[in-house]
């Protein structure tokens, strides 16, 4: 009783002086009393108030008012326009080098198989370099062009409350590595990786390095060209807050682009799209990523979340962030550990997102028994439970909600 009222005044503290507490209204759900936690931002964030009003506008004046027309007025080059948008205010990236276009999934692959083709060195560099405990859909896509190319996978073990370090990859990189394709932060500890480490020791070994940044692109900071990436994609509905569906998004560096050799050619990453010409000659630049129509209208509602993280700062975001985690993990020492539950994810705020993840026997249940009373964390196999605290839209005090409706839970399992 103690702990936890002691608890629940610290979060009240906490948002009282947080410089950023008065943007968790600007997200529709906010004050929704049937969902007293949300801590699920990092698999889908929350609508902004104001992307009703952006999708409103552009069905009713863009599209039922220019028509076809909007093609040319701006639609055609929205992507890469957000893309530098995305650049610039998250990634670490200058103009050019980045693009929005359909999902995760498919722009690993289109990345990764271009790399592999442009680091083939005759076939002498034939390894793509990944771990075991990366998300599933990183590791079938590699699978995939493994088996399409004639590739070896060369996997690399991640520890359990941790991620990939860079001595693991050093031990693995070699004169026969084409590729080594990692999360910036690990989708079930959160840790976060060591990019400008582990890209540069993938250079000096000759080999090229995908980083995906679906789960730190929005709530950690990149610096995606300082860092020397060579590619990199993400998907834009967990903390950029796209919405269900929405598009991701590709970089790639300037120095790539010119012989990134496009495997699934379509004619809107053809040069001359409307020569409609017999042949295939790729776009110049970022484009050429590009394959077919552009998702326009799920790619509105990402913008505005990029406006919202240019007016607070990629850096005070990451500073919530941790303080969002740190938080957690005093609440999980106080009220979880003593119930069996451990952490999953690194002590360390500089080492982790913004998520954590706590395991459990009692996990999927509990979760379960959870969202139907509207607290909504995330179950994962075998038996975790992983706390999403999306900066911008989640409070302190709704953190110690969450974590407290966890600790009813876990009680309520682990009592006879
Ligand atoms: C969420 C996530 C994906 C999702 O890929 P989709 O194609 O959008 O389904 C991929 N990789 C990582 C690391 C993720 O966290």
């Amino acid at each position: 009783m103690r702990t936890t009222s002691r608890l629940s005044e610290r979060a009240r503290e906490l948002d009282s002086a947080d410089p950023l507490g008065g943007m968790r209204t600007k997200f529709l759900g906010h004050d929704d009393a049937a969902v007293p936690a949300y801590l699920d931002g990092n698999s889908l964030g929350r609508p902004l108030a104001a992307t009703l009003e952006t999708l409103g506008d552009f069905v009713r004046s863009q599209w039922g008012g220019r028509l076809i027309r909007g093609w040319d007025e701006g639609w055609l080059a929205l992507p890469r326009h957000i893309g530098d948008q995305l650049g610039e205010h998250v990634l670490g990236a200058a103009p050019g080098q980045c693009v929005v276009a359909d999902s995760t999934t498919v722009l690993l692959y289109k990345l990764a198989r271009a790399a592999v083709t442009a680091v083939s060195d005759g076939g002498k560099r034939n390894e793509i370099v990944l771990d075991r405990d990366n998300f599933p859909t990183d590791r079938y896509v590699m699978e995939g062009i493994a088996a399409e190319c004639g590739l070896t996978l060369r996997w690399v073990d991640a520890e359990y409350d941790g991620g990939v370090r860079p001595e693991a990859v050093a031990a693995a990189v070699g004169p026969q590595t084409a590729l080594v394709v990692l999360s910036h932060v690990a989708y079930r500890s959160g840790f976060v990786a060591d990019v400008p480490a582990i890209t540069e020791l993938v250079h000096s070994a000759g080999g090229r390095v995908l980083w995906d940044l679906c789960h730190s692109a929005g709530s950690v900071p990149a610096e995606l060209d300082a860092w020397k990436v060579d590619y990199a994609a993400g998907c834009s509905y967990k903390y950029l807050n796209g919405g269900p569906g929405a598009p991701a998004w590709a970089y790639v560096a300037a120095r790539h682009q010119a012989n990134f050799e496009q495997p699934i050619r379509g004619w809107l990453g053809a040069g001359d799209p409307f020569g409609m010409g017999r042949d295939y000659v790729p776009a110049a630049g970022i484009q050429r990523v590009v394959s077919g129509t552009p998702p326009i209208l799920g790619m509105l509602a990402m913008q505005d979340m990029i406006t919202l993280i240019s007016e607070a700062g990629m850096d005070a975001v990451r500073e919530k962030s941790m303080q969002l985690t740190s938080f957690a993990v005093e609440a999980f020492d106080e009220v979880l550990a003593p119930l069996g539950a451990v952490l999953a994810s690194p002590r360390d705020p500089l080492q982790r997102g913004s998520h954590i993840t706590i395991d459990h026997p009692g996990s999927r249940d509990v979760t379960a028994r959870l969202w139907e009373q509207g607290v909504i964390p995330d179950y994962r196999n075998p038996n975790g439970i992983r706390l999403g605290l999306s900066p911008l839209s989640t409070s302190f005090a709704e953190t110690w909600a969450g974590i407290e409706a966890v600790a009813a839970g876990l009680g309520a399992t682990v009592r006879p």
